[in-house]
């Protein structure tokens, strides 16, 4: 039985969300705003609720003293980026829409497709930046700083995908925004990307057995994005799609070892700040951390990998 679930529950709570979506908005006369609000607070619920029925590592549903900076995580960081979507979306689709009036084509965005295949194409489009601006976060020093704090808990749950330097959830806007200014797509195709990025945010980072195969090979799920977690980083400057895999097969970033498990979650720096004030300031703070000093501190850092383990 868990093993069926493992492997069903994801695709499930994917279709589910972005269908329930689109019902509320065609069906049911919801505003898109108001859809997606109710659907991602939903998907976060529905997810939260799976940790403890099919936990992936059962103390990592034990709070590792993280609970409190999470939550502020998301309140702070959330006001700006996805999670306190009421106040978000609210602003957000609306913004979008003006600038799309302004500065984007209508004539470039093929309307007349089906929504699946529009939804797709708005994926493949803003995945390329964010495939980038992830990967320049992992190996330009000073991005790297603001994305450690992403990388800094030893545990990854639901919330994990909430736990951004509130300057770093500004500029990811930037590449995922821009296909939908430039471009125009219809506001449902932005509704429905909205509650798939939170909703396969919260998937991605949660603590819940997950076997989806080939699928592995689409979406960059939990089996492939524990990696990117991981303290080794060889491992870890991988994986770097959001909702899909896919420019990590193009550029070469895929890694999903068959024989194997992660190891240790987190940073390498044992001193890493566990506070949200802490974590706010350390990007300006001269830190030890990777991949800034790794070269000069291999060594030191691959020792204490090691005796982790
Ligand atoms: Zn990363």
């Amino acid at each position: 039985m868990h093993s069926l679930l493992s492997r069903i529950l994801f695709p499930f709570t994917m279709a589910a969300s972005v269908g329930a979506t689109y019902w509320l908005y065609d069906s049911k006369g919801y505003d898109p705003e108001i859809a997606a609000v109710i659907m991602t607070i939903a998907a976060g619920l529905w997810i939260w609720a799976w940790e403890f029925i099919l936990p992936y590592r059962a103390h990592w549903n034990k709070s590792d003293g993280d609970l409190g900076t999470d939550a502020i995580h998301l309140t702070v960081s959330g006001l700006l980026t996805k999670f306190i979507k009421p106040l978000y979306i609210f602003l957000l689709i609306p913004a979008v829409g003006f600038l799309g009036s302004r500065f984007g084509s209508d004539e470039l965005w093929p309307h007349h497709w089906n929504l699946v295949a529009q939804l797709a194409l708005v994926l493949v489009l803003c995945e390329f930046g964010r495939y980038w601006f992830h990967r320049f976060a992992h190996s330009v020093p000073w991005l790297w700083n603001l994305h450690a704090v992403h990388h800094s808990p030893n545990r990854l749950y639901w919330l994990n995908a909430g736990r951004f330097h509130p300057l770093e959830r500004f500029y990811l806007q930037i590449p995922e925004l821009l296909p939908f200014i430039l471009l125009n797509p219809s506001e449902p195709i932005l509704m429905m990307y909205l509650v798939l990025n939170s909703a396969h945010g919260f998937y991605q980072h949660a603590n819940i057995q997950t076997r989806i195969g080939p699928l592995n090979y689409v979406f960059s799920m939990s089996e492939l994005h524990r990696w990117h977690h991981s303290k080794v980083i060889e491992q870890s400057d991988n994986n770097f799609g959001n909702i899909l895999i896919l420019w990590d097969l193009v550029f070469g970033t895929f890694y999903l070892p068959r024989d194997k498990e992660v190891g240790s979650i987190g940073l390498l720096n044992p001193d890493y700040p566990k506070n949200y004030i802490g974590q706010i300031i350390a990007p300006f703070q001269h830190r030890r951390d990777k991949p800034a000093d790794y070269d000069e501190r291999k060594e030191f850092y691959h020792a204490q990998v090691l005796a982790e383990k």
